[in-house]
């Protein structure tokens, strides 16, 4: 729709107008810091940012009603940079002009209600949202696309000449980043650091395919984290982390698109995410936070942040009720299904701290949980999930386990509806589907599957040798249509299938 047809009053909105300006806020000393140059960690304490605007106050004027209208509106506008996660512009990366916008298609994903068996099963309504639909397959396009953007903005106003982008990843990151620095590749290029053996191969065949330098490191997530860390402390790389605050902005989207899908009404709602790094948990707390701030929305709805019983410290740092006496310690991990969460040490996890505090607070009361869940428990709702119109990866299995695990604690009530986070795509991990249809999980997983879901193919092949074609030599008439009767007397007999009547 052209500018022109909007209603008046909306017009001059559509185009966002608001530049910040952005700071690097540091969670551990206050002090802020300019985005010329591309920060991780604070410069005088070593803790970790997040991006705040300080002009925020400025977005307050407008009211919510206002607000709802300009981002409703705004969906009809047909100019790429504002298709995707910078739909919400103002709140995203302000500083960050239309024309450094990097938009490959991320974000607005389909949120899909399950069926009333599925329903019944978790114990109540609920969708997933399908992050998986995103470009490189999971959630992490959106923070990904406001990392790339803001080097695209330095790059184009000369801050810098390029840049090499690197990270460490569980698989998804480096899919993600190697995407992005692609598009990009005549100034940017990308490396990235990954467990050997600890990501599915489709993961492995991403950056790859991408054109990134791929490097496999013995160890897990962790380990090549602290390498990425040296490296970024020493040598001129751009880190894509979600140390890198910028991430956490663009996958602040996620949470604005929620209250968006349901008409901004967050009343006996419900958000449950699997929780890894802690990026993603940290975004879409922040989301929701400033929406309020705006006025989108008049309520924060609940959050439950799930974790493996083999990957659990931001689980375990919640066990203890009296926030005076909790202490974080990171985890050694186990094997998990969720292996994009394998993660014992989250960099995320001060901001964690600090905004589910402020969560709770603005809420007036506890809106933030934590739950464990086990490995058979994801396995089994992961498959029963697809079975019933899904594409969750196990993740978002991990998803439902959790939300069945916090219905079973109450922390739910009668009417409240979850959106489940579907972090990827269910091809990505499909290696843990075939170890569940073939029973043969290393014993570590302790997964036995169901045998009522377990499923493979069945090869249907005539016996006589002579009813079958070889490479170069079709069958004659006579003995094709001999093959055609046979497997397909084969195939009813295993479907048992009735005769039907001759019209
Ligand atoms: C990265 C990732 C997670 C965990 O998100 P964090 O931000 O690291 O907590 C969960 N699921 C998938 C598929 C991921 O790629
Ligand atoms: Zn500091």
């Amino acid at each position: 729709m052209k500018i022109e047809d909007f209603p008046v009053d909306i017009q001059s909105y559509l185009i966002p107008q608001h530049r910040g300006p952005l700071c690097y806020r540091c969670l551990g000393c206050g002090r802020q810091h300019g985005i010329e140059k591309l920060l991780y960690t604070c410069p005088d304490c070593s803790q970790v940012l997040l991006i705040d605007d300080q002009n925020f106050q400025h977005l307050k004027k407008i009211p919510g009603e206002v607000w709802r209208r300009i981002f409703d509106y705004r969906k009809m506008l047909n100019i790429p940079a504002l298709k995707g996660v910078y739909l919400y512009h103002e709140l995203i990366g302000p500083a960050i002009p239309l024309s450094s916008i990097v938009y490959l298609g991320e974000g607005h994903t389909p949120v899909i209600e399950a069926n009333p068996f599925l329903q019944e099963k978790a114990g109540g309504r609920f969708f997933f949202k399908n992050d998986g639909q995103n470009p490189s397959a999971s959630f992490k396009d959106r923070g990904m696309a406001s990392a790339m953007s803001y080097i695209n903005f330095l790059i184009q106003t000369g801050k810098i000449p390029g840049a090499l982008a690197i990270c460490a990843s569980t698989g998804d990151t480096s899919a993600a980043a190697a995407l992005y620095a692609s598009f990009l590749t005549h100034t940017v290029k990308s490396a990235v650091l990954l467990p050997h053996n600890k990501v599915t191969p489709q993961q492995l065949s991403q950056p790859l395919g991408s054109g990134a330098a791929v490097f496999e490191i013995p160890g897990v997530f962790d380990d090549c984290m602290k390498i990425v860390e040296y490296l970024s402390d020493r040598y001129n790389v751009a880190l894509l982390n979600s140390k890198n605050a910028w991430r956490i902005l663009g996958q602040e989207s996620y949470s604005y698109e929620i209250a968006q899908a349901f008409e901004y009404d967050m009343r006996h709602k419900v958000i449950v995410v699997p929780i890894g790094n802690a990026g993603n948990i940290t975004a879409v707390l922040s989301g929701f936070l400033k929406f309020l701030e705006i006025g989108a929305i008049g309520t924060l709805p609940k959050i439950i942040g799930v974790q493996s019983e083999h990957a659990n410290p931001v689980y375990r740092y919640y066990l203890e009720p009296d926030a005076e006496k909790r202490k974080f310690i990171p985890v050694t991990v186990r094997p998990s299904v969720a292996q994009a969460a394998m993660i014992g040490n989250p960099v995320s996890m001060p901001r964690v701290i600090h905004l589910v505090e402020k969560y709770n607070h603005r809420a007036g009361q506890k809106k933030v949980f934590f739950v464990e869940v086990t490995e058979q428990d994801i396995m089994d709702w992961h498959i029963l999930a697809n079975r019933n119109g899904h594409i969750s990866c196990t993740h978002g299995g991990e998803s439902l386990a959790g939300l069945v695990v916090a219905r079973k604690s109450a922390l739910l009530e009668k009417d409240d509806v979850a959106i489940l986070d579907a972090t990827a795509h269910a091809l990505k991990f499909s290696g843990f589907q075939q170890m569940y249809f073939e029973n043969n999980f290393p014993k570590e997983f302790g997964i036995i599957p169901n045998p009522k879901f377990m499923n493979a193919p069945c090869l249907i092949h005539p016996k006589d040798p002579a009813h079958v074609a070889t490479p170069g030599k079709p069958l004659p008439k006579d003995l094709f249509h001999e093959f055609v009767k046979q497997v397909s007397r084969e195939i009813a007999g295993a479907l048992d299938l009735k005769t039907a009547q001759k019209k």
